[in-house]
């Protein structure tokens, strides 16, 4: 999440556009259609929110959505690149491809009803903490409307809608990229769930995660200590030498961990253990150097507490290549498509979320407005959006489908996901998406200028290479 510190300058900003875009019959049109079926969208995303099924399980969410778009009249390809529950549905044929992305995976542990107050609908079940709920239905009925709108005015060029699971960790899109998913398209529309409306002019973080397997022998632990070697003791020694090394990597770096399986009983010495670990900077190279040195940890570990150690790496991505030309598009869209009003009741639910959140510095007029325009540097998170970005010029836009002041990954996220404030601000980016979209359509030097830049950022020399290598999806990353 991007720190944000021109709120008073945002609504006044919001006012000001919102007057002066006269809007153009087919954006009006556009924007009605999808008006005409927000009961029919907050439905779907509703039920995956109930689903709330974790990285690569996905099935009843990606079934859902594939349903919807094959029902639509897009061609939907199941199963792609080896994993279950990713899909692409297409729409029209020839130049330009635009792509549009959805996700629809939900988080561990964070089970959540669409109360304003703390209540697991089922105690440390999955919830969906990032709202991707809304984020895959969003995509989805931006990619109807907008295929409508090619056969109203029979404009040429493919629309495709990419399924894409296990964003959460699993680095889904990695493989899609990867395996040349998008080598043929022109410029790739996202979106992400959040607080305020803004465009996504900020980079990310880079990461590797993977998971230590420290293997020991077992013994009992007061009998025959000698004969024991603790898998534990060599968790524990990592993570000792990485906390240390803290201290002397780059400022920016992120490193966590969580210790996934430290032995079951104090009396028996620990024959397995394991720690599952991610790094994060903005650079890849130090993501990697960063690595290498957790890594070298790692076997330290192992020599020392006389364990073995293997590593499975189990995700990877890039920090996200900006594309400031498709940005100040979708931008001007946003401005054209303003910001989420609540009702009484919503207000009544967001004032007592708001109460949950500490020391308030948000106001809630903030989710009918849109932030100013920022372009460049980097936010806290990773995502795989960025990996695509690499290959596309891409751009995303955040819209307020939580209650201004909510973080994301809190159970306050999973409350609005799940009922209508995340519904409303699902709509805005819908319409934000889908007018985007028709703009790409119709303006091919706005795709030809968008690649232009993506050459140039990357620089001539670039080639990708996902730290994920040619491994398999972990398609069992979340058991
Ligand atoms: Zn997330
Ligand atoms: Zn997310």
């Amino acid at each position: 999440m991007k720190t944000r510190i021109f709120f008073a300058l945002a609504i006044a900003a919001s006012r000001v556009s919102s007057a002066q875009d006269a809007p153009t019959d087919a954006s009006a049109r556009l924007i009605a259609t999808l008006d005409a079926r927000s009961t029919r969208y907050a439905d779907l995303a509703k039920q995956i929110w109930s689903f709330a099924e974790v990285g690569y399980q996905e099935v009843k969410s990606s079934a859902l959505l594939a349903t919807e778009l094959e029902t639509a009249g897009f061609k939907v390809t199941r199963g792609v690149v080896g994993i279950p529950t990713a899909f692409v549905a297409e729409f029209g044929s020839g130049k330009p491809v635009i792509g549009i992305l959805g996700e629809f995976d939900a988080l561990p542990g964070l089970s959540q009803d669409a109360t304003p107050l703390q209540k697991a609908i089922i105690a440390n079940a999955a919830g969906h903490g990032c709202g991707h709920n809304l984020f895959g239905v969003g995509s989805a009925a931006a990619a109807i409307a907008v295929k409508e709108w090619m056969t109203a005015n029979r404009i040429t060029g493919t629309l495709r809608f990419y399924g894409t699971p296990a964003e959460e960790g699993g680095s889904g899109k990695v493989y899609m990229v990867r395996d040349g998913l998008f080598r043929d398209v022109d410029a790739v529309i996202a979106w992400h769930p959040g607080d305020v409306n803004d465009i996504s002019g900020t980079s990310s973080q880079g990461n590797i995660t993977g998971k230590f397997r420290f293997r020991g022998i077992s013994a009992h632990a007061a009998a025959s200590p000698e004969r024991g070697r603790s898998a534990l003791d060599g968790v524990e020694a990592m993570n000792a030498i990485v906390n240390m090394m803290r201290e002397h990597v780059p400022q920016e770096s992120r490193i966590h961990y969580v210790i996934t399986s430290g032995g079951r009983a104090p009396n028996v010495v620990p024959d397995f253990a394991e720690v599952y670990y991610y790094a994060r900077h903005n650079d890849m190279k130090i993501v990697d150097d960063v690595w290498d040195r957790i890594v070298k940890a790692a076997n330290g570990a192992a020599m020392g507490t006389g364990t073995t150690v293997e590593l499975e790496i189990t995700g990877s991505v890039y920090p996200i290549l900006l594309n400031e030309t498709l940005a100040k598009v979708m931008y001007q869209r946003l401005q054209r498509v303003g910001g989420v009003r609540y009702t009484a009741e919503e207000e009544a639910f967001a004032k007592t979320i708001q109460q949950s959140l500490g020391p308030q510095v948000k106001s809630l007029d903030s989710a009918s407005a849109i932030m100013p325009w920022y372009f460049g540097g980097s936010s806290a998170g990773s995502t795989d959006v960025a990996d695509v970005s690499w290959a596309v010029p891409t751009v995303q836009i955040g819209a307020a489908t939580w209650v201004p002041g909510t973080a994301a990954h809190s159970w306050q996220a999973v409350a609005a996901s799940g009922m209508s404030i995340g519904a409303k601000g699902m709509m805005v980016a819908a319409k934000t998406m889908a007018l985007t979209a028709t703009d790409l359509f119709q303006n091919p030097a706005t795709v030809a200028a968008a690649k232009a830049e993506l050459e140039q950022r990357r620089g001539k020399d670039f080639v990708y290479r996902t730290r994920l290598g040619d491994r398999k999806p972990a398609l069992d990353y979340r058991k």
